[in-house]
């Protein structure tokens, strides 16, 4: 896994450095994509680099926690915009 860590300012190029630990955060739908997708877990895994596991604020906001790194994956599924719902939920 590698970082995925942009920096502000560089148009979303991401850091790329091996990463050292997985940072964990809440996924949320995009809200500029149609149709907007989550994780089927609720949670979104992304890599972090040794230098970037220290910078504050940024892409390292709301960070939940951080795991060492194994073999996390993002299950994505499209969600109604509407109700924030993964689509095979809603009745
Ligand atoms: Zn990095």
């Amino acid at each position: 896994m590698k970082c995925s860590f942009a920096f502000p300012g560089t148009y979303g190029h991401e850091c790329g450095q091996p990463a050292v630990k997985v940072a964990v955060f809440v996924s949320k739908p995009s809200e500029n994509s149609i149709p907007a997708y989550m994780t089927r877990s609720g949670l979104f895994y992304t890599g972090r680099c040794e230098a970037c596991l220290k910078l504050k604020g940024g892409e390292n906001t709301g960070m939940l926690r951080l795991e060492p790194v194994a073999d996390q994956v993002n299950d994505w599924v499209p969600v109604n915009s509407r109700t924030g719902k993964p689509w095979q939920e809603v009745a």
